[in-house]
């Protein structure tokens, strides 16, 4: 064992600095600094290198975690980037916003024995961005150019995870999305104060220089036939997202001023990056000077507040129909809001929406009791009686959750199975869909989740794919 490691007895768990609300709340830069080298090598030292690691093993990825904060200690940086990436196509992402509380961190064995966990996020974001200062990051070049042409239809975590995967492999790549940049709701769903786009432009500009080709404004199904592009290529892989916002379901859900989450996080994404929006110039999408109630317990209502708050909003209160212990949403951010002003009403659920067609004018909500579990084992909200409230509203956002579009009527392919959730159906060991040579990864095969599933996923698919059209190559010569 390194003498350098076991530091956890002498050394406090640290996180990169915070900045502080006042000046979080003034604008959208990423909330966390970067560690400085000796802090992240004195952090990485803490790992006690227990021999079963448990975060590795919660790890969606598998990350190689003990070894890299090893190498970290020992300041062998390149090494340590070169295990990180072996199993990762976007360390420096996952180490930003993975919910590490409910997986690696949650588990670390230092953790459970009350000493506080590694910040193995903030390490993981360390190496990577160190990789990329020293040019260590090269774009690939396979050994082989293949013949074989792959489609990607996604440019999200999940379709670029697959397209750098079988780019190495030596395929044709070519990624299509319907937006006009790549990323998916790296760009436009996640805020810039938790990830800021360059370093997700940087990946793009990357797999670019690596031969992938991306055609952007592409909507496949209106664009093109899905049967035309199996047509072009010799696989294809659909990582297409989760996009059919749940609806708000109580009087006055139809009036103006109550609004979409997504359409709200993407107009705040989209004049990040200089684009004007006309739905923002007219303030429907704009939260400054007013009252806003976000509705919802997960990632996005918790985007959708802090967003609010920077756009100046004069309050913002989140109702949850849970209490704090039930709710979906990151611990790590929950408590970020509440630091910059977000005021919380756990156990309240949306009665009905005050106002007319023409303005939403507060809101009315239920006080609400947890009661018995439901078949997924978590106690559902029941209404308390005469425990009705109301609250000053004049932008209402609603963070409900997504279900998937319709894949089988978009692309025109009835044989295109799907789940009762609408998810796609598909062979758990390799993603392969109902329909021969079509793969699928991440929210659509998961239902909404996490960036690093959806990385898991687009590796998984590209690895059965790469078997498939590699395996007469591979066939031993008795069998010819
Ligand atoms: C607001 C918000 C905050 C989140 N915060 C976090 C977080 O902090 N941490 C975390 O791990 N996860 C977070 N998530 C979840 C995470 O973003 C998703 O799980 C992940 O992006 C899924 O990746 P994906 O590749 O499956 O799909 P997406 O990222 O949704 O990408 C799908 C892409 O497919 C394209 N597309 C769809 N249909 C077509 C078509 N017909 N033709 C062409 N292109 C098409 C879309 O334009 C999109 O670019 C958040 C989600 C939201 C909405
Ligand atoms: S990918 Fe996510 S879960 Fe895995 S080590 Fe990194 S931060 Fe932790």
């Amino acid at each position: 064992m390194s003498e350098r490691m076991l530091k956890f007895v002498s050394r406090d768990r640290e996180t990169p600095v915070k900045r502080n609300p006042g000046d979080r709340r003034r604008d959208f830069d990423e909330i966390y600094l970067r560690f400085a080298d000796d802090k992240a090598k004195e952090q990485a030292s803490r790992c006690s290198q227990c021999g079963v690691p448990f975060c590795q093993n919660h790890c969606p990825l598998g990350n190689d975690i003990p070894d890299w904060l090893k190498l970290v200690a020992e300041g062998r940086m390149e090494e340590a980037y070169a295990v990180s990436s072996a199993t990762n196509n976007m360390p420096e992402i996952c180490g930003r916003i993975c919910p590490q509380d409910r997986l690696c961190e949650g588990s670390c064995v230092i953790e459970q024995s009350g000493h506080g966990t590694v910040t193995i996020g903030s390490v993981e974001q360390y190496i990577t961005e160190t990789a990329w200062a020293n040019g260590w990051i090269k774009p690939l070049s396979p050994s082989r150019e293949r013949p074989e042409s792959i489609g990607v239809i996604g440019a999200g975590p999940g379709g670029l995870a697959a397209a750098e995967e079988l780019r190495r492999e030596g395929f044709k790549v070519k990624v299509y999305d319907r937006y006009d940049r790549t990323g998916g709701l790296l760009v436009y769903g996640i805020p810039n104060f938790k990830l800021e786009k360059d370093v997700v432009a940087r990946r793009t500009k990357y797999l670019e220089e690596s031969g992938v080709e991306f055609v952007r404004n592409f909507n496949v199904g209106r664009d093109a036939s899905f049967a035309d592009l199996r047509k072009e290529h010799d696989a294809i892989v659909v990582a297409t997202g989760v996009y059919k916002a749940r609806d708000l379901a109580c009087p006055g859900a139809g009036n103006k001023g109550v609004v979409a989450a997504l359409d709200y996080l993407t107009t705040s994404n989209r004049l990040g990056l200089g684009d004007s929006v006309p739905r923002y110039e007219n303030g429907e999408l704009n939260a400054n000077g007013k009252n806003v109630v976000v509705i919802g317990g997960g990632d996005t209502a918790m985007d959708c507040v802090r967003t609010a708050v920077r756009q100046g909003a004069k309050s913002v209160t989140c109702l949850y129909r849970r209490d704090r212990a039930n709710m979906p949403g990151s611990v790590r951010e929950t408590s970020n809001a509440e630091e910059e002003g977000v005021i919380f009403e756990w156990l309240a659920a949306p009665k009905a929406v005050r106002g007319d067609a023409a303005k939403a004018n507060g809101i009315r909500v239920s006080r609400m009791e947890l009661g018995a579990p439901d078949e997924s084992g978590r106690r559902s909200p029941v209404e308390i009686s005469d425990a009705e409230f109301d609250l000053d509203a004049d932008l209402i956002i609603k963070a409900l959750g997504f279900e998937p579009e319709d894949h089988p009527a978009m692309f025109g392919e009835p044989d295109l199975k799907v789940t009762a959730r609408g998810t796609l159906r598909v062979d758990p060991t390799t993603l392969e869909t109902s329909l021969p040579g079509v793969y699928a990864a991440g929210d659509i095969v998961r239902g909404a989740s996490l960036v690093v599933w959806a990385i898991v996923d687009g590796r998984k698919a590209a690895a059965a794919i790469t078997e498939r059209l590699t395996a007469a190559e591979t066939r031993p010569l008795a069998a010819e």
